[in-house]
């Protein structure tokens, strides 16, 4: 339902949470963050409003100066702890929040279960980042070229990786996504409120956009890897 991301000069966690709230209006039943650093994927995920995450989060080493979160609406698997993305690989080098409904998650599902993967929650969701396990071929970007191409449904997605844990990587298809231009830190989100106290600089993303985010650029490409101009939209309201 809700997505931010975060990567640039300052600890992620107070932005994610922040963003989130600025989400909340839009309804969800649990939420979760992930943080990647060289060490790994550290997460927080709780049932419930996002206080409880809050409170959860706090005395947890969420430290790290990249990464995602998200606030559930459940569409696929009951709204549980467990089922609150990010969701993650088996190897544990891989986190996903995603927005949407993956209409061929069952035989996606059945395939990598098949290759011997085991699935933690009951999602649609939880296919994506497995599968950028499997096809994973030492670059995480074409990886996720090769992943989004398996994908039906709609999605707006945000990913997180060991393998480079100063980059942000994100889509969209059917699912509304936008990127944020601050100064040494940039930003995603599934809606305008969720960075408009850190920038008015957006860009847009149209369908079958990527984004590549990083602390000092933003660079957006299509499916081919060739570079869009984007126009930076100036949001003039405020929240
Ligand atoms: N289909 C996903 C799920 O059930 C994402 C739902 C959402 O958009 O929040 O976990």
């Amino acid at each position: 339902c809700g997505i931010a991301g975060y990567v640039g000069k300052n600890q992620a966690k107070p932005f994610l949470l922040s963003g989130l709230e600025k989400l909340e209006y839009r309804g969800y039943d649990s939420a979760g963050i992930c943080i990647a650093d060289e060490t790994g994927l550290k997460s927080c995920k709780a049932k419930g409003r996002l206080s409880e995450l809050v409170e959860k989060s706090k005395n947890m080493d969420l430290s790290g100066t990249t990464g995602i979160g998200h606030t559930r609406w459940a569409t696929h698997g009951a709204p549980t702890e467990y089922n609150a993305h990010p969701h993650f690989s088996n190897d544990g080098n891989f986190a996903i929040v995603h927005n949407g409904i993956i209409e061929n998650y069952l035989d996606l599902k059945a395939f990598l279960a098949e290759k011997g993967f085991t699935f933690a929650s009951d999602t649609d969701t939880e296919v994506i980042p497995q599968l950028m396990q499997y096809y994973y071929n030492g670059n995480v970007f074409d990886t996720f070229l090769t992943v989004v191409s398996k994908l039906e449904g709609a999605y707006a997605l945000g990913l997180v990786s060991t393998y480079e844990p100063n980059t942000l990587y994100a889509t969209r298809k059917d699912s509304p996504l936008i990127a944020g231009l601050g100064k040494g830190e940039n930003y995603i989100a599934s809606d305008i409120p969720a960075i408009l106290s850190e920038t008015k600089d957006v860009y847009l993303l149209e369908q079958g956009e990527f984004a590549i985010v990083t602390a000092d650029e933003i660079k957006i490409v299509d499916q081919d890897k060739n570079p869009i101009d984007k126009k930076i939209f100036e949001v003039n309201w405020d929240v």
